[in-house]
């Protein structure tokens, strides 16, 4: 199985273009995640999936089949909300069966099927109760139960986590993940929290302005990021970011240079970037290190992040020893590792290198 989004445009009828030109293409199994900024499209790009919302432009391919001109229930998905409500006045059992009851499964095969998604969320001991009887991680899982009873061919969730308080957030999270490996579907996951998306993402898609800037495996969205934007978006601290220009192997800006051998060499205004746990730390002055005064520094254990600046240039290092001996006002000299620099094209934000 797979899903295409090809050409996908979605323009609201006051004129807002939350889906501009989105191409995309995943395959039966993933565990795809829409990152992106608030206003981004994530949502709308789940809904005009799930058929809530028609498509402007363009169309929606499952396993082949243009689904453009079906309605939801003829799309054989299901959706999680952020608010997902449950039938306050029916059991745990009876929100979970639900659906079975809907497609009209037989009374054991609904119980079977109920027990065993139970099961996979850890909520079997709960079946007789109300929702208002559940803590709110329970509640959201029994909406997973819910959403993932009927095996639906794609399970679409849409901030699922975001109600819940962060020790449980981080609970169902791992949860979700263990029910992802273990029932082999398809999720297609919206948020905003790039750590949830980091985490449960087999790939990201991450969205800017409705267009999609960049769909990798996590690991090459944080090295090797598409553009700027991504490099700024993605990771806590954010990408340093550089604005200047590189000759002959040396990157310099209006107060400071750093040697920068190895990269694409051009005569365009560029951005160099580098993150803040690859910058290296030195008390003593020495070749290849570049002089800053230490600003604040903020203790995240085991972790410091110095913020440092040199004239006009600021920048922000995670020192992972103890830097307790050094104090605001004081002398710091970074070294900036060849292979840690990244460069963005300064008009465009294109990676160059
Ligand atoms: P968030 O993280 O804030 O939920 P999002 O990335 O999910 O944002 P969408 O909800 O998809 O973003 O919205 C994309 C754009 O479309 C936004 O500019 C939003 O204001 C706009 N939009 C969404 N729904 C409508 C609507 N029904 N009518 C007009 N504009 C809308």
């Amino acid at each position: 199985m797979s899903v295409i989004f090809d050409k996908v445009s979605k323009q609201f009828p006051d004129g807002t273009l939350a889906l501009d030109n989105l191409d995309l293409e995943f395959a039966k199994g993933e565990f795809v995640v829409f990152l992106g900024p608030s206003g981004s499209g994530k949502t709308t790009a789940c809904r005009c999936l799930s058929g809530l919302e028609e498509i402007t432009s363009g169309r929606i391919l499952v396993d082949g089949v243009d689904v453009t001109p079906l309605p939801p229930r003829k799309r054989n998905m299901s959706m999680v909300f952020q608010n997902y409500a449950l039938y306050p006045h029916k059991s745990v059992f009876e929100n979970i069966a639900y659906p079975l009851r809907v497609r009209k499964l037989a009374r054991g095969r609904i119980a079977e099927e109920v027990s065993r998604v139970a099961k996979l969320l850890q909520i079997e001991d709960y079946l007789d109760r109300r929702p208002r009887q559940l803590s709110g991680g329970q509640a959201q899982r029994v909406a997973v139960a819910r959403a993932l009873v009927w095996k639906p061919d794609i399970c679409l969730m849409d901030e699922p986590l975001s109600n819940l308080d962060a020790l449980l957030r981080l609970q169902t999270r791992t949860e979700l993940k263990r029910l992802h490996r273990e029932l082999g579907s398809t999720f297609v996951f919206v948020t905003h929290d790039q750590e949830e998306a980091m985490t449960l993402g087999t790939r990201i898609a991450l969205l800017c302005y409705g267009r999609l800037v960049q769909f990798d495996v996590p690991r090459k969205i944080y090295h090797e990021p598409a553009t700027r934007f991504v490099a700024e978006f993605i990771g806590r601290p954010a990408m340093n970011t550089l604005e200047g220009r590189l000759l002959e192997g040396v990157f310099h800006t209006d107060d400071t240079e750093i040697a920068a051998p190895g990269l694409l060499e051009t005569d365009r205004a560029v951005v160099l970037g580098i993150r803040p746990e690859r910058i290296v730390l030195h008390r003593a002055a020495g070749a290849g290190r570049v002089p800053f005064i230490l600003d604040v520094a903020e203790l995240v254990e085991p972790d410091t992040l110095l913020f440092v600046k040199s004239n006009g240039t600021s920048l922000v290092a995670r020192a992972t020893e103890d830097s307790s001996d050094i104090a605001p006002g004081d002398s710091v000299y970074l070294e900036f590792p060849p292979d840690a620099l990244h460069l963005f094209d300064q008009s465009t934000g294109r990676r160059l290198s």
